[in-house]
């Protein structure tokens, strides 16, 4: 079994307190890591060393999170694991440079402080981690990615009745345990992008306040209504319920 190493989550005593308590925390060592970041853009860039160092500097208890240069113009954070794969040990952040400068722009503090609230929220969620990682050991991770990626996590717009007949469908291919292990990690997920995005927002807005002098006019943050998570969110709690409820039926 996948465990989570003590460099990969911050210690129960730090972390404990109800799911809100345990988001505010995140939202607060987030906005830690801002007031730290935003004094290091002498101009409109920063460099990725400098970016390291800072993010380094500003989480609590030792760590392992490496920032890399994601040429794809978007960011992703991803949780790594050992050699022999049964340790969790740390989080790779993956954050766009600008094609000219190489460095970190800071009109794109919507893409890497959605990033850090991620990290943040995982470094304050390891039951999470581990049930991420859970899946990723019995391959349902692998299975339910793809769905998770074009019906969930997009942009489309299928109508509430559509995404809950796929879903459906898509259940169906799935193992009880697969589906409520799959239907829990997809509340998880969307709701933290919610909250990502909305940390993205509200950092782009206020970094460009605190810079207006370096940037030669206003980029607004990523739009995610489109994607709809609330109600997807909704779909996939309905759908747990009766999963849930049908598990202990059969098991009593
Ligand atoms: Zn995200």
């Amino acid at each position: 079994m996948i465990k989570i190493d003590k460099i990969a989550k911050y210690p129960l005593s730090f972390t404990k307190g109800t799911p809100n308590q345990r988001r505010e925390l995140a939202s607060c060592l987030n906005f830690k890591f801002f007031k730290d970041i935003s004094t290091k853009f002498k101009s409109k860039d920063v460099s990725f060393d400098v970016f390291q160092k800072t993010l380094d500097e500003a989480i609590p208890f030792p760590h392992n999170i490496t920032v890399i240069k994601n040429d794809e113009k978007k960011g992703f954070l991803t949780a790594c694991v050992n050699d022999e794969c049964n340790i969790v040990n740390g989080y790779n952040m993956g954050i766009p440079p600008n094609s000219f400068s190489g460095e970190i722009p800071l009109t794109t503090a919507d893409i890497f402080m959605h990033e850090s609230a991620h990290y943040f929220s995982f470094m304050t969620n390891p039951k999470m981690v581990a049930r991420i990682a859970k899946m990723f050991e019995s391959g349902t991770y692998l299975k339910t990615q793809n769905f998770y990626n074009t019906v969930l996590y997009s942009k489309n717009k299928l109508s509430s009745f559509e995404i809950s007949q796929k879903l459906d469908e898509f259940l169906q291919t799935l193992t009880v345990k697969e589906r409520i292990d799959f239907l829990q990690n997809s509340r998880y997920r969307l709701t933290d992008e919610i909250f990502a995005y909305k940390e993205g927002a509200k950092y782009q807005d206020l970094i460009q306040k605190i810079h207006s002098d370096k940037i030669c006019c206003k980029v607004d943050a990523v739009d995610y209504c489109d994607y709809d998570f609330e109600t997807k969110i909704k779909i996939v709690e309905q759908k747990l319920i009766k999963e849930l409820k049908n598990a202990r039926a059969v098991k009593s």
